[in-house]
């Protein structure tokens, strides 16, 4: 049986721009084929066992021709694929998308669209440009500034300027002067106001704005580069008013987060929300073990002990998935107390309708071992990572309470991706968040012996993880509480000194 094609517009960049329908077709897609202009952060939307093909340019090879990318299409369509086509913006504009619709068409190959959000309009609108407005603009023009080497622009620009909309060009800054100046010749005026947006949407997102006669110049002196789009109209005059994307507290600021993947969710999302660069380097990875016979038999007789303790909701996970394994449930539990280390440990548990009998009221192991043994004498099941923290062992064992410490995980080390930190360390203070002290044991295991850590700020959740931090040479910062939001609050105070 033949597959199926997908064309799907990613939007301008922010990932928030994907559209419901473009999410659905990249969860079910087998292969996708995508360009260079495409949100990373959307090819995590795929099946792991998907197929992905890049046929964008990149600095060390030459785009694939797209003769041979429409082949690519038909190929795996025949193969019975599901398969997505993923385009920047919206893939009808200045996309090619038509071209790489017409092979399939012939071929019989099913196919569908999904429209996307284009830069054409989310540039301007992150930049604080309506690009129409009853007093200033009743019409607008999308026009290519494309020109193929050495040839001329193919602009009708008397009939633009005699349209009196609002101009968009794409694909212009390379020919900016020569836009401007075909405006110019047509008869708009030389203050006419004019913008160029840069990487519109992103957290890198620039914007220089001026009018039709000046811009050339102020973009060049701004050094401005591909991908942007140029407004030349009178709503352009709004942008200041309504500059809303550059005034989030964290723009510009570069964030590295090191969480393992899977949980780094909740951090990642509000940094991405306040205006941070959020630079993905998980340092750890938390692998569940398997065959876990000491688990296994604590199960068996849970009703021996008197409480069972929490230290993460990975070791929450862990646990219930070997209970469930076990041919148990969470009534297996109904003999003993539960505690959980702070707030998204016992979420951990809510979700699994249970509640924390204890939450210490500072979130670390040191107050956890120091609140069970007010409470009891024991026997405490620690199911957690096999390189917990062995303040919690050492404070029980010291306060007499007795306990079995059941590692029910392992911390790994990803460490295959020091490269991608290595510009950001060079050009100056560096603010990573570190969750827990692996993450930092991580973090330095993953630069060369050596590095130079000096430049680098750790914002840490709590005194443990600065700790561990100290020790390597890394200033510290710390939050108040040992949450992902005192975090967050403590990054912006950061930010705003
Ligand atoms: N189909 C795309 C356009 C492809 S042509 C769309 O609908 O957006 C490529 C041009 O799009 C670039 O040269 C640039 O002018 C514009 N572009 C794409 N992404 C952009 C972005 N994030 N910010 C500003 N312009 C962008």
């Amino acid at each position: 049986m033949t597959g199926k094609v997908t064309l799907v517009g990613a939007g301008p960049g922010d990932p928030g721009l994907l559209t419901r329908k473009g999410e659905a077709a990249l969860r079910s897609a087998e292969v996708v084929v995508y360009d260079r202009l495409v949100a990373p952060e959307l090819l995590e939307l795929l099946p792991p066992t998907a197929e992905r093909i890049n046929v964008g340019k990149e600095a060390d090879h030459h785009p694939v021709p797209q003769w041979r990318t429409n082949e690519i299409l038909l190929e795996k369509a025949l193969e019975g694929k599901n398969v997505v086509r993923l385009k920047g913006g919206d893939p009808f504009l200045f996309g090619r998308g038509g071209e790489e619709l017409e092979l399939l068409a012939e071929r019989h190959i099913p196919f569908e669209v999904v429209p996307g959000v284009t830069s054409a309009l989310a540039a301007p609108a992150y930049g604080g440009i309506p690009v129409t407005h009853r007093d200033f603009a009743s019409s607008l023009h999308i026009v290519t500034g494309h020109a193929k080497a050495g040839s001329h622009l193919h602009i009708n620009f008397k009939a633009l300027a005699e349209a009196g909309g609002t101009c968009v060009f794409l694909m212009g800054v390379s020919a900016l002067e020569r836009i401007c100046g075909g405006l110019l010749d047509a008869g708009m005026g030389a203050d006419t106001p004019a913008a160029v947006v840069e990487r519109g949407t992103l957290p890198t997102q620039r914007k220089v704005v001026s009018t039709l006669g000046r811009l050339a110049e102020e973009a060049r002196q701004a050094e401005l580069h591909s991908p942007a789009v140029i407004v030349v109209g009178e709503v352009v005059s709004l942008s200041d008013r309504f500059d809303w994307f550059d005034a989030p507290p964290l723009k510009g600021r570069t964030i590295v987060v090191t969480r393992p993947k899977r949980r780094a969710g909740a951090l990642r999302s509000r940094l991405h929300e306040l205006g941070a660069d959020v630079v993905d380097y998980p340092c750890i990875e938390t692998l569940p073990r398997q065959e876990n016979l000491p688990l296994e038999e604590c199960l068996s007789r849970l009703r021996t002990f008197e409480w069972v303790a929490f230290t993460s909701s990975a070791g929450v996970e862990v646990f219930f998935d070997a209970l469930w394994r076990q041919g148990m449930d969470g009534r297996a539990l109904s003999c003993v107390k539960l505690a959980a280390i702070g707030p998204s440990t016992a979420h951990a548990l809510e979700e699994r309708h249970l509640r924390a009998d204890y939450m210490p009221p500072v979130y670390d192991t040191e107050h956890l071992a120091l609140g069970l043994a007010e409470r009891t004498k024991g026997p405490v099941l620690l199911p957690r990572a096999a390189m917990g923290s062995p303040i919690l062992s050492r404070v029980l064992a010291e306060q007499g309470v007795a306990f079995t410490d059941v590692p029910v995980y392992d911390t790994v080390f990803p460490g295959e991706h020091a490269v991608a930190l290595l510009p950001l360390l060079a050009a100056g203070e560096t603010w990573v968040t570190f969750t827990s002290a692996s993450t930092v044991r991580g973090f330095v295991g993953s630069l060369e012996p050596g590095t130079d850590l000096s430049r680098v700020l750790g914002l840490c959740i709590g005194p443990q993880t600065a700790a561990e931090c100290v020790r390597h040479g890394i200033r510290t910062r710390i939050a108040r509480e040992a949450t992902v939001p005192a975090l967050v609050e403590l990054i912006l105070n950061a930010a705003q000194e």
